[in-house]
């Protein structure tokens, strides 16, 4: 229950260091998700939830690129979440914890011209945090490819599927590597979400 105690590397670790320890979920989830287990987690805004997942992404990422002969930056890991607010807040947390182990990160919301996000696309990023409707757009575009996503979150659940983005998340989540980690948080767990983590997480994600 300290950040010692967790045995993450100190680059990762930095981006804790304004925190006296993990809150209950960066607790429940490290351990989990660092075996490569999939998550699902129960859990509102407020509670840490970033980090749970952002800093085991990170690890994810690092190890690929330490085991890799080739260092291309391509993304490896995928954030889905319901809104352009949302999105940008969790960007915003992971491109500051990303910075010290050098992992880079894009934003990919609607509203907005595609330019620079294409940009940013093409310079190479490891990590791409996205709302489903221009992340569709884009996937169609062929400017962004998930194949070898392998780590892959779906952020507010719930509300994702309520704002009838199911067939959006259903076709993006069939674009990234058949072989990946899954984490899913969500305030409520309605049945549509209940089939959505029945279809593409494992058998028996741990659930806290
Ligand atoms: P989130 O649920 O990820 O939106 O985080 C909510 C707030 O909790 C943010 O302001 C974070 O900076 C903060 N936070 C994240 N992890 C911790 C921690 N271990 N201890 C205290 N605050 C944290």
């Amino acid at each position: 229950s300290s950040f010692a105690e967790s045995g993450l590397p100190a680059k990762v670790l930095d981006c804790c260091k304004d925190f006296s320890k993990p809150s209950p979920i960066q607790s429940h989830a490290w351990p989990f998700l660092l075996e490569g287990r999939d998550f699902i987690g129960i859990a509102a805004t407020g509670s840490g939830k970033t980090l749970a997942f952002g800093v085991p992404a990170l690890m994810h990422i690092l190890k690929i690129k330490s085991e890799k002969t080739s260092k291309k930056t391509v993304p490896r890991c995928l954030v889905l979440s319901p809104t352009r607010e949302l999105a940008q807040q969790i960007e915003d947390v992971l491109s500051d914890a990303g910075t010290l182990p050098g992992i880079k990160s894009v934003c990919l919301y609607g509203g907005t011209s595609k330019g620079p996000q294409i940009s940013s696309l093409k310079s190479g990023v490891d990590i791409v945090v996205g709302t489903p409707g221009r992340m569709k757009d884009l996937i169609e575009m062929g400017v962004c490819q998930l194949k070898d996503v392998s780590f892959v979150v779906l952020d507010e659940a719930d509300r994702m599927l309520d704002m009838g983005f199911e067939p959006e998340v259903r076709s993006i989540l069939n674009q990234t590597s058949s072989v990946r980690q899954m984490v899913m948080f969500s305030a409520t767990w309605p049945l549509a979400v209940d089939q959505l983590a029945r279809e593409f997480m494992d058998p028996n994600p741990v659930k806290v």
